[in-house]
């Protein structure tokens, strides 16, 4: 959130309790669209070079055990590079991902660890918060709170805001430990280790931290019948060592941790000037890793339109959209985290297809597209409300790198002269606004344009309005960009 906020120029505090960032792995899928929007932060190189490598990450692995020769190793349905995206996902231990956030954002806001938000109130003018810094009561005004404190956060719960949804699906014990396996596990690395029924119990799976000599067992278990204090560290160690299916690897235990797979989605995500994001906002389980993703497109979809009112260009009314563009995103992201999103099925849909219905987007009167498969299929297209799409405009560059800060307006060569005129009658709007000339092929299908059609980019690189054909009049532009900064709407027909 604080360096989605600082993107657009705006100051935050960031407080969180503990003392520095995770340092026991939970997500590890960083999907297309993440890395995208980390790419408009400038941060995706750096993340990539945390990652597994591709040859890695782009299997799944099923066997018995982990080091046993009867094993498959399959790739998984995601490429190396896409034609829909100049980037790809990545597997990347958020053990290895939170230390690139927070060494941006230490540069970007000001953050205090051991800093702990103990109470707030708010009123129309703002919020206030008091903050325990490292025993000292602090009372910190702010113009909004945005509360990132995950599922036991006691923010929304404060709010009064309820949840929906299937709830807790089970019960799993996570066992981190090290052993030196990278040159047994050369050949088989994956992303991913089924283990089918045998030695571990059925439902067991070894994830990939570093695919070296730093690994997480995940282990199902019923509270039942096994209390959580029989799950002692050599109790651990035992099932490590049935899972490994090699009694003489020298494995050493790191930790553990219990969790249970929880699908639920918060009934509100705002509660006037405090938004909810994150696991705070909605739980998926992690069947394909979806949660720190949504919560990744949560504070990206918040950051520009916090910033567009704060600094006056956008109305009020634009953060009424948060909810109901993110919150049906996190209810597909819930449900297909009951199966359809499994390994190794795909996530492009959900991740890039998924399209938003607001206020601020101004509906062309063309049909939705009606993927067979909405989780894991992805059918580009500009119509509004969906992700603009990718289209090289050079070696190297891509449409989604024009996307980031201004709304851009985007037309063909042809269309140009006319835009720039709308343009300039549109910054009377006071919203940032830039036109580019899209001269690469396959333009015009892709975003379902005509000759001198417009298509309007949202700063989150959304779609917010299109004409198929040039505008009737130049200040449709500019009623267009009224009505995706959040003022009242007004008629924007083609
Ligand atoms: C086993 C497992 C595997 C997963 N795999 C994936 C995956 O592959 N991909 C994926 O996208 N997601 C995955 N997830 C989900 C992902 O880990 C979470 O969605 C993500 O951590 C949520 O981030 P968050 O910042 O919203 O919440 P959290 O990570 O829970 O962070 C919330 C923070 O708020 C702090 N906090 C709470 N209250 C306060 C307070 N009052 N004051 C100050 N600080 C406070 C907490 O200390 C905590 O650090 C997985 C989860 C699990 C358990």
């Amino acid at each position: 959130m604080a360096v989605g906020l600082r993107h657009f120029g705006v100051d935050s505090l960031v407080v969180e309790k503990h003392a520095s960032t995770l340092d026991f792995p939970k997500g590890r899928r960083v999907t297309t669209r993440t890395v995208e929007i980390l790419r408009q932060w400038g941060l995706d190189e750096q993340v990539r070079t945390r990652s597994l490598p591709a040859a890695a990450s782009l299997f799944s692995f099923e066997g018995h055990t982990l080091l046993g020769d009867d094993y498959e190793r399959r790739a998984l349905p995601f490429t190396q590079f896409k034609p829909t995206s100049p980037t790809r996902e990545l597997i990347c231990s958020q053990e290895h991902l939170e230390p690139v956030l927070r060494a941006r954002a230490i540069g970007d806001a000001d953050v205090r660890f051991s800093a702990e938000l103990v109470d707030f109130s708010q009123d129309d003018h703002g919020v206030v918060a008091s903050i325990d810094m490292a025993g000292q009561r602090v009372s910190v005004h702010a113009s909004y709170l945005v509360a990132a404190d995950g599922s036991h956060g006691h923010t929304r719960d404060r709010l009064g805001i309820s949840r929906s949804g299937p709830g807790v699906l089970g019960h799993r014990l996570s066992v981190l430990f090290g052993a030196d396996l990278g040159d047994r596990m050369a050949s088989r690395a994956s992303a991913v280790y089924w283990l089918r029924a045998g030695p571990a119990p059925a439902g067991s799976l070894f994830v990939a931290v570093d695919n070296k000599d730093r690994w997480l067992m995940s282990v199902p278990y019923d509270p039942d019948v096994q209390a959580r204090e029989s799950m002692t560290e050599s109790r651990c160690l035992e099932l490590v060592r049935a899972g490994l299916g090699d009694g003489s690897v020298d494995v050493s235990y790191l930790g553990h941790r219990f969790w249970d797979p929880t699908a639920l989605v918060a009934d509100r995500y705002r509660a006037g000037r405090v938004f909810l994001a994150g696991d705070a906002a909605h739980l998926t389980t992690p069947e394909g890793g979806l949660g720190m993703n949504c919560g990744i497109a949560d504070v990206h979809n918040l950051a520009w339109k916090l910033a567009g009112v704060i600094a006056g260009w956008a109305a009020p009314a634009l953060l009424d959209t948060y909810e109901p563009e993110r919150r049906p995103h996190a209810v597909a992201c819930a449900e297909a985290s009951l199966g359809p999103a499994r390994p190794p099925n795909p996530v492009d849909g959900l991740v890039l297809g998924h399209a938003f219905a607001s206020a601020a987007i101004i509906d062309d009167g063309t049909p939705a597209p009606t993927p067979r498969n909405p989780v894991g299929e992805y059918i580009p297209m500009a119509r509004p409300g969906h992700r603009a799409p990718h289209l090289w405009l050079g070696t190297s560059t891509s449409t989604l790198d024009l996307f980031g800060s201004d709304f851009v307006a985007l037309t063909d060569p042809a269309g140009k002269p006319a835009l720039d005129h709308a343009v300039e009658l549109a910054r009377t709007t006071g919203v940032p606004l830039s036109a580019h000339a899209v001269e690469a092929a396959g333009w015009h299908e892709l975003y379902g344009v005509g000759a001198g059609g417009v298509v309007l980019v949202r700063p989150d690189g959304y779609v917010a309005w299109r004409t198929s054909t040039p505008p009737q009049t130049p200040h449709l532009l500019a009623a267009a960009v009224r009505t995706g900064a959040g003022h009242a709407a007004s008629s924007t027909a083609g």
